[in-house]
């Protein structure tokens, strides 16, 4: 029998080795990046082309390599960072496994430029699919060019599989920041098809921050500090009134390298214990130093995981210091993150003229509530406030105690509240008909097998939703043009994405005037929104997207939907009257799918006559 295994030929290696390092265009900035680092550049020039798909570009002004360096470092597990298997224990740079350029070369068309300082002359080298085309001579300037052309250009099925321009490139942005946030004293620059979209100087870690993340972070920011034979604490945390709803700006950096750490991040969260709202993320960027010889980084092909061999009191430590910096920096009061019901959008779309309501009816009226009088409500008007504070020792609470028994009696009798569950049954309609809104929370309506209760918020949720993303395939969505148009600061990548989904945002009912590199001129609004949500609504939608990274444009438009009808669906608290009841009702019977919100939660619970029944025969 003839043998039959081969040894691969080293361009097949180097393509599957490529698939660990290269997964898209982001991994090749990342790569670049780091070796740019590695080498001492203090200026660092990133240049994109189609979301890196024609170009990934970096230019440095490091300590170059020699001819021979230049042709070496295409080799695979050549690499000027390590001799021995020991210093895998004492890393002090990014780089050690010498695959990164290897793996580029063989998925793309690549061109270096290097000079050292001490050469007069510098090598200029093509390199195709692993085949070196070309080695000169040139005149070049001190450091380092890298451009990388074309990536996968010879693996179709991995070329068609990247996603769209505007995902590529908030990943790309992802790492740019990343690197850039490690390492605030190098200058770093970064054009995408021309245009600028990030210019930092070389600054301190305050500055970078707030360069990349725009001015209106500086406030936020609360600074981290702690030395210990274990580990050292630098950095800052966002006061938590700045918490975001979604894990957005977080970030751990161990010896000026980015990772993602769960057990670590819950330590931070849990130093903000009480101080976050329910359901938000604190921001926070936090350097942690370490001996190398205590991480193990080498666990992951891409690096962004590490391991610590003491990682539980390094939990304990950046724990308490988190704690002990918010608490010096006496950040105490918060503020309420479920926005006042005022500022939300009245449910009757704005196209249509609003009737005043007909028929008045107390919208906190409640049978089964007593502790709630019809003298305090009416006290409690006058203040905007939704307390329902019971001043103790006069004359109105104790009529208070009782007046709730008294309402009970009246309003069970009282014609001008006809809208009760209790003359329901005799109309005998189904539901859009007689509707009945409870604790400005739930709306109650009748229906032929019983009662449905639904959640206002999370049917408004589902309406919106399906809405707006009909808005945006269909492309048919109405403006309301702004009398004033409005102009808002943004931070240049956001103006980058705005601009990437600027499409979608007309779609749905968006119209701009003039972009600057940080400011976006809005002339018109959706419809169903307020002038004074737009800012709201925009941060989040962007926060969305760059969170939630969706793998098709499909699903960018699902993301802006759901994040659309998040922020524009009516609250909890708001009170609705008859007619935006039934509007509400009869809206979300008429969804595609009116049984769960966007996000997956029941919009309407029934409770069937024969559950009753047997409630009462027990
Ligand atoms: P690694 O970074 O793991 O060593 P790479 O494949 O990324 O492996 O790079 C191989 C080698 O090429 C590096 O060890 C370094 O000596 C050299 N090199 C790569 N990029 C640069 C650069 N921008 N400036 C100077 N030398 C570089
Ligand atoms: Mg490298």
């Amino acid at each position: 029998m003839p043998d039959i295994i081969q040894l691969l030929p080293d361009h097949v290696a180097n393509q599957i080795a490529a698939g660990e390092v290269v997964q898209r265009p982001a991994s090749v900035v990342k790569e670049l990046l780091e070796n740019s680092i590695d080498a001492g550049a203090t200026n660092i020039k990133v240049i994109i082309k189609e979301a890196g798909k024609n170009l990934i570009q970096v230019i440095d002004n490091g300590k170059g390599m020699t001819d021979t360096d230049a042709r070496l470092s295409f080799e695979r597990h050549a690499t000027s960072k390590i001799r021995k298997a020991e210093d895998l224990f004492d890393l002090h740079t990014k780089g050690f496994r010498g695959e990164a350029l290897a793996s580029i070369a063989a998925i793309s068309q690549v061109e270096l430029k290097t000079k050292k300082e001490d050469s007069e002359l510098g090598t200029h080298i093509r390199i195709e699919g692993s085949e070196v085309i070309s080695q000169e001579k040139v005149s070049a300037s001190n450091g380092t060019s890298i451009a990388v052309k074309n990536l996968f250009f010879n693996i179709p099925a991995r070329r068609n599989f990247l996603k769209s321009n505007t995902i590529e490139t908030r990943h790309i942005v992802n790492e740019f920041q990343r690197v850039a946030l490690a390492h605030p004293g190098i200058a770093f620059s970064m054009y995408h098809n021309d245009s600028d979209v990030y210019n930092l100087l070389e600054s301190n870690l305050r500055q970078r921050i707030v360069t990349v993340f725009g001015k209106k972070t500086n406030e936020k920011l609360v600074p981290i500090n702690e030395n210990t034979d274990v580990v050292e604490i630098s950095g800052f945390v966002a006061k938590p009134e700045f918490a975001k709803k979604k894990r957005g700006e977080q970030f751990f950096f161990v010896n000026d390298r980015f990772i993602k750490n769960s057990y670590l991040n819950h330590a931070v969260t849990s130093a903000f214990e009480s101080l976050l709202p329910q359901g938000s993320y604190p921001s926070y960027f936090l350097y942690l130093t370490v001996p190398p010889k205590s991480i193990d980084i080498n666990i992951h092909p891409t690096k962004t995981e590490v391991k610590f061999e003491d990682e539980k009191t390094i939990y304990a430590i950046l724990r308490s210091t988190i704690k002990h910096s918010l608490g010096q920096y006496n950040v105490a009061p918060i503020l309420d993150f479920e926005r006042q019901s005022s500022f939300d959008t009245p449910y009757e779309f704005k196209r249509k003229p609003v009737d005043t309501p007909q028929i008045q009816v107390d919208p906190d009226f409640n049978p089964f509530k007593t502790e709630k009088s019809t003298t305090l409500k009416s006290a409690s008007t006058s203040s905007s406030s939704h307390s329902h504070y019971t001043p103790k020792f006069n004359t109105e609470s104790w009529e208070g105690l009782y007046a709730g028994l008294e309402t009970q009696k009246i309003s069970i009798e009282q014609p001008t509240a006809p809208d009760t569950l209790f003359n329901e049954e005799q109309s005998g309609e189904t539901h859009g008909s007689k509707t009945y809104q409870i604790h400005n929370k739930y709306i109650v309506s009748s229906i032929k097998s019983g009662i449905v209760y639904i959640n206002q918020h999370l049917a408004h949720q589902r309406v919106l939703y399906e809405e707006f993303l009909q808005n945006i395939t269909v492309k048919d969505a109405m403006s309301q043009q702004l009398l004033f148009p409005l102009d808002i600061s943004f931070n240049k990548s956001d103006i980058v994405l705005i601009k990437d989904i600027l499409d979608d945002l007309i779609s749905v009912g968006f119209d701009f005037g003039d972009f600057t590199e940080d400011r976006v001129n809005i002339i018109g609004i959706p419809v169903n929104t307020s002038e004074s949500q737009i800012v709201i609504i925009l941060e989040q939608l962007l926060e969305d997207i760059k969170n939630d990274v969706p793998d098709s444009s499909y699903s960018q438009h699902d993301v802006m939907a759901k994040s659309l009808a998040k922020s524009l669906a009516i609250k909890t608290g708001t009170h609705l009257d008859l007619k935006e009841q039934q509007k509400l009702v009869d809206e979300l019977f008429s969804c595609k799918e009116p049984d769960t919100s966007p996000f997956g939660k029941k919009t309407f619970i029934t409770v069937t006559l024969n559950d009753i029944d047997k409630q009462f025969n027990r």
